[in-house]
């Protein structure tokens, strides 16, 4: 293994966390660079895409328990990149032993032969791969696109399909009872849909269907040729057929203004409903069996706690124990119809994403088994009305753009491989789990994570490096097979402090989060909690007795883990880990669901919000994207010490955003960017900043406008004052303050000494 001790003494620099105030850095935490040679690192995966919770592996599994860090991948893998090689080739080079595609970190014997980095077979390079379709010279296989890119796609021979390529097809499933018109959520869907439809990824062979539901389940018949759709009644909800065989999914192009009719006239069909039931289970079977013959993506939109037929669910919160400091209860699902249904969906190639709009508690916990096993998505818009909540429905409106327009994979696989010796045991994310390590993904969108947890089977002996690879087969909606492929190359170590150098501590708080969401629904909340609050007291008692050499007081952590108690502590205080805030079950739920399914990158603003003053935005340090200037003001630590009466600040929590107004705001920013002559003006739920013509009001609105850009989904900002509603959510996020029910940031840095210490 590598000594790396020499070459990295700022990750290890010794940091008293009890001394040290402000150890935030004022911008975004980069991903640590694994301390490779510069060319191999040089054509590493992008840490977005692919990344290690610790970029040293330990060589043994002794040396990884005895430093008290999770050992975890974190992926990103159909993210949206503005730059994808494309491989054609009628032979894909692959490990004859593993099945590992050929790639940067390979060795090549010589010209003929290379070496696997992930099993050491030895293959031959076949006479294709000698000539180089970029420099157009022959001779050259270490040259080739797959041997330079860590992240790479193919298009795929027939050989990896079971069957011709399936088209896009798209059903969607519409909750049309008494409570769901009342939201008005109908129009809002339609509309959308209307604006996108010749933005659905797809070609000529596009399919669409729809089906509503309330109390008995509603077909449309939209075959070629009628004059107008045709609703087909089933009441029948204990015994689902389809009443007709085919027009119920039809081509899209050919269909195309019967489709148009459908979606102008939906809202106004249940106008006047009085049904205040919902069969949502046997909307459910019925939409599986119409998917069935050719599998697609099934969107389901539900406002309610379904009450009839099967999966009919009851209520199971108590309001009274939201705030309940003891273990939280039915964070589990009621029944497993929702997942039998979902594994059904799934070996049919079947997605479910779900749509949550309501105002009262829907048991998300069983609900989401319909996404979860799918390799679906939730989204969730609590409270959504139309005339009551327009941030939640501007929220609706983005989202389901860019549902309906981002691209999307049909029949999908994953496997991710890893050099030998390691050994993946724990996946997290939405999807199947078919075989040890190959997830099935009936659907595969560009913005789902995943995460993986390992161990070291066989000790990594005489390996400087290891290698992990994810490769991932779809369809595209243009019936293409494609594959796409990220290697990752990450240096061993043999001692401890080699490891604690190189651990990534966001990657680290993103694994522990998603353990704790499965701990807490296996366990307790409680023993989820102990055992996020255990993961910095070991890790800091472990590097404490083995790492440093010196001993001295207070409390000690190498500078690449100085965030770690921080954000630890945030996770404790987060919506889906927290005690002792009333906190509704549903968004507790969701919060988790969020937790295991969301790139890091998101996470990470859900665990630990950025935090800005916005009312003295300057162009110093501003960006320059597109001709616009986008301000760049630093990042502040979550605590009302930060705050001042005097000016407005921004806090950035992923899926939300608060603008706060101080009392005594600086008139400047209430005029030009709020456009309101006071404080005491300054409406309630404003959502929307006003598009004035000043320099105050541009930059203000380009800062947000590019936060918001830099995620595929939309998030409502909130203009609150001291007098809000939401002001308790905003303070909420103030992780580093002390509540009534948690400790200061302070307060659990002397809890953690105190254990180390012990
Ligand atoms: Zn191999």
């Amino acid at each position: 293994a590598m000594s790396l001790q020499s070459s990295t003494p700022e990750a290890l620099r010794v940091v008293n966390l009890l001394q040290e105030r402000n150890l935030l850095p004022p911008t975004p935490i980069p991903a640590p660079a694994p301390c490779l040679p510069q060319d191999l690192q040089k054509l590493n995966c992008n840490p977005e895409v692919f990344r290690c919770t610790l970029t040293s592996i330990p060589q043994t599994q002794s040396l990884l328990n005895k430093a008290k860090m999770p050992l975890g991948l974190l992926l990103h893998p159909f993210k949206d990149l503005s730059q994808l090689p494309v491989v054609t080739s009628s032979t894909i080079v692959r490990c004859r032993s593993c099945r590992t595609y050929i790639n940067p970190f390979v060795s090549f014997l010589d010209q003929r032969r290379w070496k696997c980095n992930l099993c050491y077979r030895v293959n031959d390079v076949p006479e294709e791969f000698m000539y180089n379709p970029v420099s157009r010279s022959y001779g050259e296989p270490h040259k080739r696109p797959e041997v330079q890119n860590a992240t790479i796609e193919f298009i795929a021979p027939s050989e990896y399909m079971l069957r011709p390529p399936q088209p896009a097809v798209y059903l969607f499933v519409l909750d049309v009872s008494h409570n769901a018109v009342e939201t008005g959520y109908l129009n809002v869907f339609c509309q959308s849909l209307l604006e996108n439809i010749n933005a659905l990824p797809g070609d000529s062979r596009t399919k669409v269907g729809f089906i509503t539901f309330d109390s008995t389940i509603h077909f449309y018949n939209l075959q070629e040729g009628l004059s107008q759709p045709q609703m087909l009644i089933v009441s029948d909800i204990e015994d689902i057929f389809l009443p007709t065989p085919d027009s119920l999914l039809v081509n899209l192009n050919e269909c195309k203004e019967l489709v148009q009719d459908l979606l102008k006239s939906l809202p106004n069909l249940f106008e006047k409903t009085m049904e205040t039931q919902s069969a949502l289970g046997s909307a459910l079977q019925a939409a599986f069996k119409l998917l069935s013959p050719t599998g697609g993506r099934m969107s389901v939109f539900q406002t309610q706690l379904p009450n009839l037929g099967v999966g009919a669910l009851q209520s199971r919160e108590d309001p009274n124990q939201r705030a309940s400091a003891k273990d939280i209860q039915h964070l589990s699902p009621a029944t497993d119809f929702y997942k039998k249904l979902a594994l059904d969906c799934s070996g049919q190639q079947v997605a479910v994403d779900l749509f949550l709009l309501s105002a009262q508690y829907c048991d998300l916990a069983s609900l989401g088994c319909i996404s979860r096993y799918s390799a679906g998505s939730v989204y969730y818009y609590p409270s959504y009305h139309h005339q009551h909540n327009p941030a939640q429905v501007e929220r609706f409106q983005k989202d389901l753009k860019r549902y309906l327009t981002r691209k999307i994979g049909f029949e999908a696989v994953m496997r991710i491989r890893c050099t030998k010796g390691l050994s993946i045991h724990t996946f997290h994310g939405n999807f199947f789990v078919r075989s040890t390590d190959l997830l099935s993904l009936p659907n595969v969108n560009p913005d789902a994570g995943f995460a993986v947890q390992m161990s070291i089977e066989e000790n990594l002996d005489e390996m400087q490096v290891v290698s992990f690879q994810a490769a991932l087969l779809y369809t595209s909606s243009k019936g293409e097979r494609r594959i796409r492929v990220h290697t990752l190359c990450l240096p061993v170590v043999s001692s401890l402090s080699d490891i604690f150098s190189g651990a990534d501590v966001q990657a680290i708080t993103g694994l522990l989060a998603c353990m704790a969401v499965d701990r807490s629904v296996t366990a307790s909340l409680s023993d989820a909690r102990d055992a996020m609050t255990n993961a910095a007291i070991d890790s800091l008692t472990s590097y404490r007795q083995s790492v440093l050499t010196i001993q001295q007081p207070g409390l000690l952590a190498p500078a690449c883990l100085r965030l770690f108690p921080l954000f630890i502590l945030a996770l404790l205080k987060q919506k889906a880990f927290r005690t002792g805030t009333s906190t509704r079950l549903d968004d507790r739920v969701f919060a988790m669901c969020q937790l295991k399914y969301q790139p890091l990158a998101y996470a990470m603003l859900m665990i630990h919000p950025a935090l800005y003053r916005v009312d003295d935005l300057t162009d110093e340090g501003a960006l320059n994207i597109n001709e616009r200037t986008i301000p760049q003001p630093r990042v502040l630590q979550l605590s009302v010490e930060k705050l001042s009466r005097e000016g407005a600040f921004l806090m950035d929590a992923g899926i939300v955003m608060y603008l706060w107004i101080g009392r005594n705001c600086h008139p400047n920013f209430l005029t030009q960017v709020l456009g309101v002559p006071s404080y005491a003006a300054v409406p309630d739920n404003l959502y929307l900043l006003p598009e004035l013509d000043t320099a105050e009001s541009q930059r203000t609105r380009a800062f947000i406008g590019w936060l918001r850009d830099q995620r595929p989904f939309y998030p409502s900002l909130h203009v609150i004052r001291d007098e809000s509603q939401l002001k308790a959510s905003f303070m909420q996020n103030m992780i580093e303050d002390r509540t009534e029910s948690a400790l200061s940031y302070y307060e659990f840095l002397l809890h953690l000494q105190q254990q180390i210490s012990k």
